[in-house]
């Protein structure tokens, strides 16, 4: 599935191409996708609040699949095993950033689905050193792990909550139902603050402490009653909402690729007392690694529904409108089976 012009989703700017089988280079592998999951980027990437870098592009970075064929150089992986491809295709490995621990933050860095082609399709090309090993079994549940996982991973890093502290998470889509797993098993009472009723049902289910109904609730100017907010929605306002229910000397992570503008913060009242804004910006190896151990040591799952490959049009107008509880994740194997129109399983 490619973006034939960038757009809004509702006017299918995605298309189904017949595009030549990709062949790995040297340090790299081709990738059989079982799955890819559907992030938010992606709907950055096709509409165009990422500027566009090459006509074309298939988008897709949380990509579960079978390693297929191997490039010249590659030591560390077999022909038939599991690998994950994640947003981070490749960073020079020589800047300043890259040499100090943080190639989340390199100038060169490409990414999977945006700048080289991603995994809305049958076969993908990654860089071995920047592949992921993966378990055996069901590939669905696996997909939102490498991106929504791994980035609200590395937002409770940089959040650092006190231990025991409490956590909200504004935004309750594919990110936010995983890292509310991920925060509980860490000791942490979690806020769940969402509009929808589906997904606050959805967080009760995955064992909020507390689920927050904004739109009932009007935050006060200071309620302190988080340490961390952990901001997944791409509206500025969001943050500002954050702020409002923050402690004194509380952070607020944003975990999104894209925001609205913010609107002016009220110093005196929302900010001071050491609070403090900061962004992610996608994650570094040692993230993925260490969140990926915790999702296995603690049976981490995304809830997940899969469409066929098709379906990527849909998928992206239902993330869009916020009517998908969990992650979708696209399976290019049920494409072929079952034809254009779209299904659901899982
Ligand atoms: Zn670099
Ligand atoms: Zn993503």
């Amino acid at each position: 599935m490619t973006v034939a012009r960038i757009g809004p989703v509702e006017r299918s700017p995605l298309v189904m191409a017949e595009i030549p089988r990709p062949e790995p280079g040297p340090g790299e592998i081709l990738v059989r996708v079982e799955a890819c999951g559907v992030c938010r980027t992606d709907l950055h990437v096709v509409e165009g609040d990422l500027p566009p870098l090459h006509p074309g592009m298939i988008p897709g970075h949380e990509i579960v699949g079978r390693v297929e064929d191997l490039g010249s150089e590659v030591e560390r992986y077999r022909v038939g095993d599991r690998v994950g491809i994640p947003w981070l295709h490749r960073s020079c490995g020589r800047c300043r950033f890259c040499t100090t621990g943080r190639e989340n933050l390199c100038p060169s860095k490409e990414f999977t689905g945006y700048s080289v082609a991603g995994g809305y399709a049958e076969f993908a090309r990654a860089d071995a050193a920047f592949a992921l090993p993966l378990p055996d079994g069901d590939p669905g549940p696996l997909a939102p792990l490498l991106c929504a996982g791994i980035i609200g991973y590395r937002a409770l890093k940089v959040a650092s909550p006190p231990p025991g502290g409490r956590v909200g998470l504004f935004g309750f889509g594919a990110s936010a139902h995983l890292t509310l797993q991920l925060a509980g098993k860490l000791g942490f009472e979690t806020v769940v603050y969402s509009r929808s009723p589906a997904h606050r049902r959805l967080a009760e289910r995955l064992g909020a402490s507390e689920v927050v109904d904004p739109a009932r609730e009007p935050s006060p100017r200071s309620s302190g009653r988080l340490d961390s907010a952990l901001v997944f929605a791409p509206a500025g306002e969001v943050v500002l909402q954050a702020l409002g229910e923050l402690d004194r000397g509380g952070s607020v992570a944003i975990a999104a690729i894209h925001l609205s503008p913010i609107p002016p913060i009220d110093y005196d009242h929302r900010l001071f007392g050491e609070r403090r804004i900061q962004s992610v910006e996608a994650n570094t190896r040692a993230d993925a690694r260490e969140f990926l151990a915790l999702a296995r040591r603690w049976g981490l799952r995304a809830t997940t529904t899969t469409r066929p490959l098709e379906a990527a049009h849909s998928a992206l107008v239902d993330l869009k409108a916020g009517r998908i509880d969990g992650a979708v994740v696209l399976d290019p194997r049920s494409a072929q089976a079952t034809g254009p129109t779209e299904g659901r399983s899982g």
